[in-house]
């Protein structure tokens, strides 16, 4: 599987250790060639799987992995196996994905001891990312001393949002003795296709009001007036907002003291129930839109009414949007469900003509994969699908610090 020669020179590094997976890539952050990326996934549990894709193959194995310094040692081991040793491989920098920056981190970092001290005593904001993170800069930081690590944080696009959508109308000297705000997440996502979208249209970023669909199996939206956020529908964690694959999104906190008093369930049974068997899943039983739609093609009731909630989720933050804007010119879907679900789109902006937005429906049902206009000509508002590529922000971000610091 050895590389062209010299292939990994000037790439980044691009580590995103979830709470179960490792996913990993190597980009070039000026040209946005990937020369390698993969995935360790269901690591901890008895049959681990490890996916690696590469410029002349792709290679897939089973076994288990042991846990996130295991996996992390797979990935390296296989980006050695491009051809040379990690320390000649010319990487110029490591970019890690990390979810939670608390009040504490707005812009790509560097990273050193303190930042991973931060990184994991934030932990309780993120039980099950932070610490995934914090081993994936120990293990990362050991085995490349050498070059830069930047950690690039997935709540940084919205640390500046306005205070009346940041907080949250409970005890004031409680929410400031625990941290409790709106964060937000997906950030990096959010920012790049906002961006990119001001590029396809040739406009100014800064002269563009966006709302900012990023659907994947985490799900959320974002306001983006002028190029700054505003709101978004993630808050404390990235369970609040849209209704999600697994996560259950805003319900009425009513229902977790009634859970506890009613049906005797304990903070880590609700924990577990919202985060993991709610959303799409705790609906119709399944949490990939492919099965949802094979469902409700065989009738399910059960599919057909998790479908509605989606969409009904979706179109209630589309309007709080609008007003809070004050007027859209952009709306962009990103991530699996919104770059390819045709379905989703056209219901979620269906009947909006009265305000200017027209979606064109051969546009959206074209089979393409690329950045697109799927609005009608006529329409005030243009709708586009943007798809995300959170990898190649962060590449960037790492690159250009690491190049500041050798200026
Ligand atoms: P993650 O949040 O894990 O990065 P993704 O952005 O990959 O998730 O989105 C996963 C979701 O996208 C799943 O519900 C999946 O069914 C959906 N999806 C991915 N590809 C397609 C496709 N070609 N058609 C319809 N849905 C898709």
């Amino acid at each position: 599987m050895t590389a062209p020669d010299g292939a990994t020179a000037g790439t980044v590094l691009v580590l995103n250790c979830g709470s179960s997976s490792i996913k990993f890539q190597l980009i070039h952050p000026d040209t946005a060639e990937s020369v390698a990326h993969g995935l360790i996934e269901r690591i901890g549990e008895p049959e681990g799987r490890i996916v690696f894709h590469h410029t002349t193959g792709t290679e897939e194995s089973l076994g288990p992995i042991a846990d996130h310094r295991a996996g992390l040692r797979v990935v390296l081991d296989m980006v050695e196996g491009l051809g040379r040793s990690l320390h000649e491989a010319g990487i110029v920098a490591v970019g890690h994905r990390l979810v939670h920056g608390g009040g504490l981190f707005y812009a790509p970092t560097l990273i050193d001891d303190a930042v991973v001290h931060a990184v994991a005593e934030l932990s309780a904001l993120a039980p099950l990312h932070n610490p995934a993170n914090v081993i994936g800069m120990e293990v990362a930081r050991a085995v490349l001393p050498d070059i830069p690590h930047v950690g690039v944080f997935d709540t940084a696009f919205f640390h500046d949002l306005p205070a009346a959508a940041a907080t949250y109308a409970i005890d004031r000297e409680i929410a400031a003795a625990h941290g409790i705000r709106r964060y937000g997440f997906h950030g990096t996502s959010h920012e790049y296709v906002s961006r990119r979208a001001a590029q396809f249209l040739g406009r100014e970023y800064s002269d563009l009001d966006q709302i900012v669909f990023h659907l994947g199996n985490g799900a959320s939206a974002a306001a983006i007036a002028g190029g700054h956020p505003i709101d978004t529908s993630m808050g404390l964690t990235p369970l609040e907002g849209l209704a999600m694959g697994t996560r259950c999104g805003d319900v009425d906190p009513g229902v977790l003291m009634h859970l506890k008093r009613s049906a005797g369930m304990d903070v880590e049974a609700i924990d577990d129930m919202l985060n993991h068997s709610s959303g799409l899943k705790g609906l119709c039983g399944v949490n990939d839109f492919r099965a949802l739609h094979r469902l409700v093609g065989e009738g399910s009731a059960d599919a057909k009414l998790a479908y509605d909630v989606y969409v009904h989720r979706i179109r209630k933050y589309l309007g709080a949007y609008m007003i809070e804007l004050g007027g859209v010119d952009v709306i962009v879907f990103t991530g699996g469900v919104g770059e390819n679900n045709a379905d989703v789109r056209w219901d979620a902006l269906a009947g909006l003509e009265r305000f200017g937005i027209a979606v064109d429906r051969v546009a959206n049902k074209a089979h393409e994969s690329g950045e697109r206009c799927i609005s009608t000509p006529e329409s005030e508002v243009r709708v586009l699908v943007i798809p995300t590529n959170e990898e190649l922000a962060i590449a960037r971000a790492a690159d250009a610090l690491a190049k500041s610091l050798s200026c």
